[in-house]
């Protein structure tokens, strides 16, 4: 046998085969070259999945004609000149290969023009070959499209999984550069239809805000730590109450670039070791700055691994930024809180000679007044940019809440007017000025036989006005009557389950597409679960897609739920519907769906409200068919009268 050396075009391919594992990472290399070229603005354009084509355009610096042929060739960059400058990468690219080694396995037409040129320049590139090169029209940037991926290589074309999968990975890789450079707007477009549009936006909390809504931004704890001449660890990761069963949701860059690394992830997992149970996943977007002489990013074609000097310093560095990021949002000591809390109560029980007293009483006024301000001060750049698919997903994910949208704002009017105005005793800010710190009151007569459940005669009519929230899971209001004390999850858990029984009868439902699919691997018994009541999930606003085998993909779900929480909600639906739903009439099924339903997306016990949030809560549940009690029969309105807490203070 006789050594040869490949013709280019062969090693090209060979090449072709680290590069272009799939439809996205062509995307990626696409993207990565418009940011590379200081674009403001890029565009994506999918169409099958990728098969048929995939467009990147940008406003960047373009390329003049010798450039734009050269693009192709092997190793030609313009990025790296010098040994040296392998040691110190500081662009995306460098290896010169991506356009060769794509351009060898599809149809590639690229059109560029500089800024100071007059024409454009078109050339197409088919197979690796230079088919034309001439004058087109073009604005300044570059533009280019790959058409039939694999065309010539059948044997890779086999290996491309369906569309929808194709897809959930493109969006990925989009989301990924959208979230590492707030400040270039992106769009992306599948079939023609908008996946996703953001503008310009200042920063990553705004950026994060753009694409994933403000649900998720409410429970994002801001990082800032790591160590000098380490690691920088900066972004944000989520609350513990925001969790996800697979790692999906973890987007890690590294000086920048999207990586996917094991030495990160074990680090973010390490940081959240006592506030999350196995097999349960945090929310994080975490930019990891590195000198670049700690760190080699040449490590695989594909450029999405990387190799950093100290490998354990680094874990270590983001396990301590992460902790700390949970200790100042309060994660860990709220733990503390609660064994204090323990404490006292145990000593109460022990020491005391008089009959044990109820535990001190805290209030705890919600302070989410001023996240009100700062999630609508980002509402307003996003309102012309949110994912365009909001359009055909109706209302927004939060339309529980955001029904009224404009609310948060005029809330936040009011709540100024308020802290001018110091006289008006009932506002919210003096009411937290009074009980600001934990208060602890002396043994008080129970109140228990005087309040009682209230009568739906009782508050249909009566104008009920928030007051304050107990212990984060009661909502404390006034009306003429009297006062009221409103358990917040179900009354919540009302609202939902009549609004899911009417949309069962009425068939007008309402669901929101999820930007990112979620791929769920049924167990047996789940699947199974699943074919009974596939109709019913359909009727209930989920859209849901047999992949393969066991695997579905969630495409969409009631606008009601967190899309956060989208996956576990369905397995737990298929697993309670297991157990012992199977022998079931249909209609009670449905019932039993839809308070599943309900009760799953409606705001938990221990959960902190905003005012008008609360306000919404009541106006909404006055509404419902039965205000005073929830789906299963329990209370959701305890009332205390005048006439009985003036009885009370034996003024009667
Ligand atoms: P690399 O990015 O590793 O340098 P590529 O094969 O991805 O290699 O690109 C080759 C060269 O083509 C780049 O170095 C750059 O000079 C040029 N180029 C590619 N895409 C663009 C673009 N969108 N705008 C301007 N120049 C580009
Ligand atoms: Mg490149």
């Amino acid at each position: 046998m006789k050594i040869r050396v490949l013709p280019d075009n062969l090693a090209n391919q060979i090449a072709a085969g680290e590069v272009v594992e799939r439809p996205a990472s062509v995307v990626k290399e696409l993207v990565e070259n418009s940011i590379d070229a200081r674009a403001t603005r890029v565009e994506i354009d999918i169409e099958l999945g990728g098969r048929r084509l995939m467009r990147v355009s940008d406003d960047g610096s373009g390329m003049v004609r010798e450039d734009a042929i050269l693009a192709f060739e092997r190793h030609a960059t313009s990025k790296i000149s010098t040994l040296e400058d392998l040691a110190a990468i500081g662009t995306l690219g460098f290896r010169g290969e991506a356009l060769a080694s794509i351009a060898s396995v599809a149809k590639v037409e690229l059109t560029t023009r500089m800024a100071d040129s007059d024409a454009a320049t078109r050339v197409l590139v088919e197979g690796g070959r230079l088919v034309d090169v001439k004058d087109a029209g073009r604005a300044p940037g570059t533009t280019i499209a790959v058409r039939d991926l694999f065309y010539n290589t059948p044997a890779r074309r086999k290996f491309m999984r369906s569309e929808p999968t194709e897809n959930y990975h493109l969006t990925g890789i989009v989301t990924h550069y959208a979230l590492a450079h707030p400040e270039i707007a992106f769009t992306l477009t599948s079939n023609g239809r908008e996946v996703l549009r953001v503008s310009p936006a200042k920063d990553l909390r705004e950026r994060a805000f753009q694409i994933f809504g403000p649900g998720l931004l409410d429970s994002l704890l801001p990082v800032s730590g790591g160590r000098d001449f380490i690691a920088k660890v900066t972004g944000f990761i989520s609350a513990p109450r925001e969790r996800r069963t697979t790692r999906d949701a973890q987007y890690f860059f590294v000086n920048q670039r999207f990586v996917k690394d094991k030495t990160i992830a074990g680090g973010l997992l390490e940081g959240y070791r006592s506030v999350l149970p196995h097999g349960v996943y945090p929310v994080a977007f975490l930019f990891i700055d590195v000198p670049l002489e700690e760190i080699d990013v040449n490590v695989h074609p594909a450029k999405t691994e990387v190799r950093f000097r100290r490998t354990e310093a680094v874990k270590d560095a983001i396990a301590e930024a992460i902790r700390n990021a949970l200790a100042e949002g309060g994660i860990a000591v709220r733990a503390e809180e609660r064994e204090q809390e323990r404490q006292i109560a145990a000593t109460a029980g022990s020491e005391m000679s008089q009959p044990p007293v109820q535990q001190p009483m805290s209030f705890h006024v919600s302070d989410d007044a001023a996240k009100v301000a700062d999630v609508s001060a980002l509402r307003r750049p996003a309102e012309t940019f949110a994912p365009a698919s909001s359009d055909d997903r109706g209302p927004s994910p939060f339309e529980q809440f955001d029904d009224a949208s404009n609310f948060a704002s005029d809330f936040e009017q009011r709540a100024n007017e308020r802290a001018d105005d110091s006289n008006e005793v009932s506002s919210i800010e003096s009411f937290q000025n009074l009980i600001q710190t934990t208060i602890d009151l002396p043994p008080v007569n129970s109140a228990e036989r005087y309040v009682r459940s209230a009568e739906v005669t009782d508050v249909s009519s009566s104008k009920i006005r928030p007051i304050a929230q107990l212990h984060d899971s009661f909502i404390i209001a006034v009306d003429d009557e009297g006062m009221l004390l409103i358990d917040q999850h179900v009354a919540h858990e009302r609202i939902l389950f009549d609004k899911f029984r009417k949309s069962e009868t009425e068939r007008e439902i309402e669901s929101q597409n999820l930007l990112l699919p979620e791929t769920i691997d049924l167990t047996p018994a789940q699947s199974q679960a699943f074919e009974l009541i596939e109709d019913d999930l359909a009727s209930l606003g989920f859209g849901v897609m047999h992949l393969s085998g066991r695997t579905i993909a969630i495409k969409s779900i009631p606008t009601d739920l967190p899309p956060g929480e989208a996956r576990n909600l369905f397995a737990e639906i298929l697993d309670h519907i297991e157990l012992d739903k199977r022998g079931g009439a249909k209609q009670t099924l449905r019932d039993d769906i839809a308070a599943s339903l309900a009760c799953k997306a409606a705001v938990k016990i221990n959960m902190k409200l905003t005012p008008e949030k609360m306000q919404w809560l009541i106006d909404r549940l006055l509404v419902t068919s039965s205000p005073t009690t929830c789906p299963h029969g329990r209370p959701v309105i305890l009332r205390l009268t005048m006439k009985d807490i003036e009885r009370g203070f034996h003024r009667t």
